[in-house]
C-alpha cells in the first residue's frame, strides 16, 4: 500500500523518475485524476498550472509591448513570481527587468486571472494594468528584450501574427471595463 500521507511534488512538466528516490514512476488515479506516483517510496508528482504575471502599462490608446529574444511574437512584459514573492511585486520586477520601467506595487491594479497554455506548459496567469503616468523610467529592453515599444491597441488586437493571443484577449478585458 502506498503511503498516502506522503511528500507531494508540484509539477509543470510530468518527469518520469521520482524526484525523491529516483525510481521509475508508475501512473495511478489520486484525487479524481491520473498522476505519476512511486512504486518504491510513495511520492506523488501532481501537475499543476504554474502562475505567471503580466503587466499592461497604458499610455492612452497604446500599450507597451516587448520584443522578447527568445520569441517571435511581440508580448506584454512578464514573467513569473519567485517561491516566496507576491505577485504585484513580480509583476513590477519583471516590469523593470525587461523594459526599465519602474513601478511601484501598490499603482498595479488588478486586470484578468486566466488558464493558459503555451507548448506543453499550463499557466495561471496573472495580468495587471498600471498608466504610464504612474511609473517612472524610459522604456528601454532589458536582457530578454530586442526592443521595447508603445504599439496602439488597434494595432496590437489586428495583429494577430505579431501578438499573443492571450495579451489581445487581456486588452480586450481592459476595454470592456
Ligand atoms: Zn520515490
Amino acid at each position: 500500500m502506498v503511503d498516502e500521507t506522503g511528500i507531494v511534488s508540484i509539477v509543470a512538466i510530468e518527469p518520469s523518475y521520482c524526484h525523491q528516490c529516483g525510481a521509475e514512476l508508475t501512473r495511478r488515479e489520486i484525487h479524481g485524476r491520473e498522476r505519476r506516483s512511486c512504486p518504491d517510496c510513495g511520492h506523488r508528482h501532481f501537475r499543476n498550472a504554474v502562475p505567471a504575471v503580466d503587466v499592461v502599462v497604458r499610455a492612452d490608446d497604446a500599450v507597451l509591448l516587448i520584443d522578447p529574444v527568445a520569441r517571435d511574437e511581440w508580448e506584454l512584459p512578464g514573467g513569473h513570481p519567485e517561491f516566496d514573492e507576491e505577485p504585484a511585486n513580480a509583476a513590477v520586477r519583471e516590469l523593470e527587468e525587461e523594459t526599465g520601467i519602474a513601478a511601484d506595487p501598490s499603482s498595479l491594479d488588478l486586470l484578468s486571472a486566466v488558464h493558459s497554455t503555451h507548448r506543453d506548459r499550463h499557466y495561471t496567469m496573472i495580468t495587471y494594468v498600471v498608466d504610464y503616468s504612474e511609473t517612472d523610467g524610459t522604456p528601454t529592453p532589458g536582457e530578454e528584450a530586442t526592443d521595447v515599444e508603445f504599439w496602439s491597441i488597434a494595432r496590437i488586437l489586428s495583429s494577430p501574427d505579431a501578438t499573443r493571443r492571450i495579451d489581445r484577449e487581456a486588452i480586450e478585458t481592459m476595454l470592456d471595463d
